[in-house]
């Protein structure tokens, strides 16, 4: 839980002072219902980091296989764990001058346009002359303000601009845009630096806070505060979860085996812990070491639970969702504080087929962010060998990667000898008719156009210059 309180999404302690590059915001928090001693001494309350989630510890459908856990779509649609990431875009002026240079640069939008001159009147023949010359100030940028930066509340999509500076010596204007195939909501505008006190010395940084809706979707990861963690697989509509006798539907489906092999024994405790404490209306104390061998928990939270009217040990009769059928098995019910942690999908996905490639190498670069390709290294390659779909193989190593056509001559093997013709040699030759010849065996023949990664050209080329001759043997294959 130490570790995990870190990635959690909650309140930030300082969040409306700080202009941080990205911090993460948990919408609708609740305080939790099972507690220890210090909870209320260090004043988690004003910092709450988690939902009382009714859970239902059941194998339902096979969506919350290998930790993964199904949420109620109803749960969801009445703000479950619903929360958005704030980032800050940082525009500085004085890293745009280079060192030593006058100062050039101020965030403006407006550009002064001269209005043409009425027709009327005519004075010593020039349309116009006595009238003044008068002038319209109009923006550069229509969405931006005059001072060159958005209005709070501004939704901002990819390539929208996001602030423009004017260069004073060039008097051009500069667009910085908003880069991200995510929609974002312009949530604070601060501009640093300045000095009020100087005519004419405008600020020289702007920090544009900006504000990512970021509801669970799946793929999404929660967890509980014993280190339960998983991942939603699903938003399960609510008519379709299975329900108790008094017609509850739990929020969280979570499946039974996560508990055997890690013994997270707390969690059904606070499972049966929050059902009495949210059925009787108390703070339930989960300070550790309060309960012995002759004073046990399960006793005493099972106690209250039979006084609530339900079972001793947190147990309910449930109904599937899809058939209305009694299931034939008790199922543990209870509640527990969940938290919704940080690592998202849309944060983590990454999509390729063919994309930005190394200049040299010709293969695809790497990263997320610059939209990179995932490496297929040697044992998956093995692994989909022994899948027996060595097509795909071909399709991931050379189609999505580097192909490339070269010339070869199937008669001495050299991918470096063939040549095109220049005209001049075309005419010496005794065969001209030909495009491509073969510099070593004098005729084109022998040359053909074989496909290979580009690599491979390259290795060949490199071992050249070590003064290593590489041959391939070819053969003809049907077409
Ligand atoms: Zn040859």
């Amino acid at each position: 839980q130490c570790q995990m309180g870190k990635q959690t999404m909650a309140i930030p302690f300082h969040s409306p002072a700080r202009s941080d590059t990205k911090s993460y915001h948990i919408h609708t928090p609740q305080s939790p219902i099972v507690r220890n001693a210090n909870y209320a001494a260090y004043g988690f309350d004003e910092y709450p980091l988690g939902t009382n989630a009714v859970v239902a510890v059941i194998s339902y459908t096979g969506y919350d296989m290998e930790d993964a856990m199904i949420i109620n779509k109803a749960s969801y649609d009445r703000g479950f764990c619903h929360g958005s990431v704030r980032t800050t875009k940082s525009v500085d002026l004085n890293e745009m001058h280079k060192r030593g240079e006058k100062e050039r640069y101020k965030f403006s939008n407006a550009v002064t346009v001269a209005l043409p001159k009425s027709d009327e009147p005519v004075e010593n023949g020039v349309r116009g002359a006595a009238e003044p010359v008068r002038y319209e100030t109009k923006k550069y940028e229509a969405s931006l303000g005059f001072d060159g930066l958005p209005d709070v509340g501004q939704v901002l999509t990819d390539q929208d601009p996001l602030a423009v500076v004017y260069d004073e010596s060039t008097g051009k204007h500069l667009i910085q845009r908003y880069k991200s195939s995510e929609p974002a909501i312009v949530e604070e505008v601060r501009v640093i630096g300045g000095d009020s006190s100087v005519v004419n010395k405008p600020y020289g940084r702007v920090f544009i806070k900006l504000r990512h809706r970021r509801n669970p979707v799946p793929g999404d990861k929660f967890s509980s505060r014993h280190g339960q963690k998983g991942v939603m697989s699903r938003l399960w509509p609510a008519e379709d979860m299975p329900f108790s006798e008094s017609g509850i539907t739990p929020d969280i489906l979570f499946n039974p085996h996560g508990f055997p092999s890690r013994m997270t024994i707390g969690m059904l405790l606070e499972s049966m812990a929050g059902k009495a404490g949210a059925a009787h209306g108390v703070r339930q104390d989960a300070t550790p070491f309060a309960f012995s061998e002759r004073h046990r928990a399960v006793d005493y939270f099972g106690e209250q639970l039979r006084t609530a009217g339900y079972a001793y040990h947190g147990t309910e009769t449930m109904y599937s969702g899809l058939y209305g059928t009694e299931m034939e098995v008790q199922i543990f019910m209870g509640v527990v504080y969940y938290q919704r942690l940080r690592h998202m999908v849309s944060d983590k996905h990454q999509v390729r087929a063919n994309g930005p490639i190394n200049p040299l190498t010709r293969q695809p670069v790497h990263g997320r962010k610059i939209h990179g390709g995932i490496r297929l290294g040697e044992m998956e390659r093995d692994a989909l060998l022994a899948h027996g779909v060595a097509f795909l193989v071909k399709d991931r190593l050379l189609r999505c990667s580097d192909e490339a056509k070269a010339l070869i001559c199937t008669k001495c093997g050299s991918l470096l000898t063939p040549c095109m013709q220049t005209q001049a040699d075309a005419l010496k030759l005794p065969n001209p008719k030909r495009d491509a010849y073969c510099r070593e065996c004098g005729d084109g023949k022998a040359v053909d156009v074989i496909s290979l990664p580009y690599v491979f050209q390259y290795l060949t080329n490199e071992l050249a210059a070590m003064n290593i001759k590489t041959t391939i043997s070819t053969k003809p294959v049907a077409a």
